[in-house]
């Protein structure tokens, strides 16, 4: 379920005639000899991928809606293990029954100043030959909304983020009793009605603003790729930030007979309010009959309206009812035994499930996924064999909140823990440039990958683009610099929203997350309209990018799993965690100037001043300007981290240099050290209030959902004025730097024995 934003690609610049070409230097984890081996085997690998092939897959596996529990999910399920079986793999298919609730009842009406019941229906359109299959399509609905039947005047919150709300008290509106309306994205959609519950909302809906993925951006579909009047977002709003992905009522412990359930009203993770999706066809009568003050101008959105705030006297009913029902989720996994180390492994997975034909979300890296496993197949006929085991994933129930993947985790913990190296996670995949996302310690690994897939449209390394695209939306001087000069290009912090959330964040795997797009606009997503015919239409039609991710994706794959040394680089990491620090301690600043600043200004009477007595507004809180907090802890131990990780890098390159040909060195030991690795960033208690989140460098946010939090005790008590929890938390971290650290020099000093 993975949405990424659209980002417009700026080439101003010529692109330099150089060819894309590869590199020779031996690969990180590689002894010369071996390296060239496995550079022999990676351009076999790359030349595989057909887009034809692409294209076939997609076709057949979005030819009918494949939710979690319809016939055809099962049957695309079988399908995924009988192609896996034709490449010679050895599969099998893991099933859990899991809590997945499907609409009964969903009314949505305004009871006053006029009526309007609205339509909660995307109607078939005739050029689109998947979207008549109404008997097979889930309706419009937010998967774990509670049941419930309300009425109450309706209140705009814009994007229903916490600070939303302080606006919100500065107009002196209060939503406590109301349903509230907010608009989609900018935060995760299961946090809007949390914090509406939070503040004493009776209802939650959530609508998509033309302004935001409609008829403001392009033309609406099917003339263009963006959302109709009637396109709604699905999707799931289940709390897992708070508590955790998987099935609601079996927390930290796999779906099972064996495993006692909560009962329903045990689950922590099923929405306190009643919340539903809409269109802005349905949203926009609600809205027009608002009065109140205007929305602030930052709020108003593309519909011909004036964006009032409310409360009322727009009063709406709604009534929710669900199917409360175990469904099974039906795992495809394929293993490949490793020849050397096959007690390590290297996982692979995309998901196969989706919210109705989902050709975007999530087979457009579904069917790169299965071209990998073909062409592995074909490579192990020809006489590759894998150091390592490697295992492919096609989950099932990711939409829901992350069912098939973390039930699987949760089902095989001990011996992911014991065994596995690396999780390399897709989900979905359109025409642009490569998104890279991961652990650090894997920083300089995927740029190396990168720098050896070709980009499609250009034939530059996809590396180089993505380089040259940076340079040209750098904001400042010193980021061109650090774009121009620095060895790797940064990746992103993963914070959720995808099926590698159990395996980094609770299991604590060293993790990737790859996928392409930036170049084309979407408005379609988990609507009925992400379909074949809309994918070969406005999206990657002709499948190169697809090929390019299997080519990204299977190359990093082999390398993992061929590697002498597992290619974990700790310099990036250490650079990464100096890098956070600085950020906490400027977070901190920034709000006691901000607290500060506000404070005098609320002395000097500006609020009294500026007051526009029409209009009225309400001064904000007096509030205690934040205290300071002791970071050394932190400090030392990053300075620690990067004492060590500068001592394995040279005590690498030592070794590299000294490898000889064929003699087998054994680095069973050093190996299985380097995949604690990231488990030593982990902590057993896990985070407060969500013991199981383990990872104390990178976490979803409460408030954020799908974004990331680095450091995210630290981070989160600072932002959530948790001041003394941040201050423990500090140390907490501290420790774990400290751990990692004496574990890099452990692994520097067995390198140079
Ligand atoms: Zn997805």
């Amino acid at each position: 379920m993975r949405r990424l934003a659209a980002v417009l690609l700026v080439f101003t610049l010529i692109l330099p005639s150089t060819m894309f070409a590869g590199d020779d230097t031996p690969l990180s984890g590689y002894s010369t000899r071996s390296s060239e081996t496995e550079r022999e085997w990676e351009t076999k690998f790359r030349g595989i991928p057909e887009p034809a092939n692409l294209r076939e897959y997609m076709k057949h596996l979005s030819a009918r809606p494949h939710h979690v529990g319809s016939p055809y999910d099962k049957e695309n399920a079988e399908w995924i293990l009988a192609r896996f079986k034709e490449w010679g793999l050895d599969a099998h298919i893991e099933t859990f029954d899991v809590l997945f609730p499907t609409p009964k009842v969903r009314v949505l009406e305004m009871t006053a100043p006029t009526k309007f019941t609205a339509k909660l229906e995307e109607p078939a359109l005739a050029v689109d030959p998947t979207s008549n299959q109404k008997s097979e399509q889930l309706p419009t609905y937010n998967a774990y909304s509670i049941d419930g039947d309300v009425t109450a005047p309706l209140v705009f919150v814009n994007y229903g983020l916490p600070e939303d709300y302080e606006k919100l008290d500065r107009l002196g509106i209060s939503v406590n009793g109301k349903i509230v309306i907010a608009k989609y994205l900018h935060s995760w959609r299961g946090v809007k009605p949390k914090v509406a519950a939070e503040h004493g909302a009776v209802g939650c809906l959530i609508y998509s603003e033309p302004q935001d993925d409609g008829y403001t951006r392009d033309n609406v579909f099917p003339q263009g790729p963006m959302r109709n009047p009637d396109g709604v977002q699905r999707g799931s709003v289940m709390d897992f930030a708070s508590s955790n992905p998987g099935d609601p009522l079996t927390p930290g412990y796999v779906a099972s007979p064996e495993h006692p359930r909560l009962t329903r009203s045990e689950a922590k993770s099923i929405t306190k309010i009643p919340v539903l999706p809409i269109s802005y066809g349905d949203a926009q009568p609600l809205l027009a009959a608002l009065k109140g003050p205007m929305a602030p101008d930052e709020w108003r959105g593309g519909l011909p309206i004036p964006y009032h705030v409310g409360p009322g006297p727009a009063t709406v009913h709604l009534k929710l009812e669900f199917n409360w029902d175990l469904k099974p989720v039906n795992d495809v996994i394929a293993k490949i035994p490793g020849s050397v180390a096959p007690d390590e492994w290297i996982v692979r997975g995309n998901h196969h499930d989706a919210w109705v034909n989902g050709a975007e979300d999530p087979l457009s890296g579904t069917a790169p996924l299965l071209e990998e496993a073909r062409a592995l197949g074909l490579l192990l006929k020809q006489g590759w064999k894998p150091g390592r085991t490697i295992i492919y994933a096609a989950w099932d129930g990711e939409e829901p909140m992350l069912l098939g993947s973390t039930e699987w985790a949760e089902a095989h913990a001990d011996e992911l823990r014991q065994h596995a190296a690396v999780y390399i996670n897709s989900d979905g995949n359109d025409r642009g440039l490569l998104s890279m996302g991961g652990s650090h310690s894997l920083e300089h690994f995927i740029n190396g990958v990168a720098r050896d897939i070709e980009d499609p449209e250009t034939k530059l390394s996809v590396w180089q683009r993505l380089q040259l695209s940076d340079i040209a939306q750098a904001k400042s001087a010193d980021e061109r610099k650090e774009f121009r000069e620095r060895a790797d290009l940064r990746i992103n912090a993963l914070g959720s929203g995808t099926d590698f959330t159990a395996f980094l964040d609770h299991l604590g795997i060293a993790t990737l997350d790859l996928g392409y797009g930036g170049e084309d606009e979407q408005g379609i997503y988990h609507s009925i309209y992400d379909d074949f015919y809309w994918y070969t239409h406005f999206s990657d039609y002709d499948f190169v990018y697809g090929r390019a991710l299997s080519q990204t994706a299977g190359t990093s794959v082999m390398r993992l799993a061929d590697a002498d040394v597992l290619p974990f680089d700790f310099v990036d990491f250490a650079d990464t965690i100096q890098k956070y620090t600085k950020d906490l301690k400027k977070l901190l600043a920034d709000k006691q100037e901000e607290i500060s600043e506000r404070n005098k200004e609320l002395d000097e009477g500006v609020f009294q001043a500026t007051l526009d007595p029409r209009r009225p507004t309400v001064a904000p809180p007096r509030e205690e300007v934040p205290p300071h907090l002791n970071f050394a802890p932190m400090e030392n131990a990053v300075e620690l981290l990067t004492r060590s990780a500068e001592h394995y890098q040279k005590a690498w390159s030592k070794k590299q240099a000294t490898l000889g040909g064929d003699q087998a060195e054994s680095f069973h030991a050093l190996n299985q050290s380097l995949i604690e690795s990231e488990r030593k960033l982990t902590n057993d208690d896990g985070l407060p209030r969500r013991p199981w989140y383990k990872h104390l460098i990178y976490a979803p946010g409460v408030y954020s959902g799908y974004d990331v939090k680095t450091v995210p005790t630290v981070r989160e008590g600072i932002e959530q004025k948790r001041y003394a929890e941040a201050d423990q938390e500090i140390v907490r971290v501290a420790k774990a730097l400290n751990d990692e650290a004496a574990l890099i020099e452990s692994a520097a000093q067995m390198l140079e024995k």
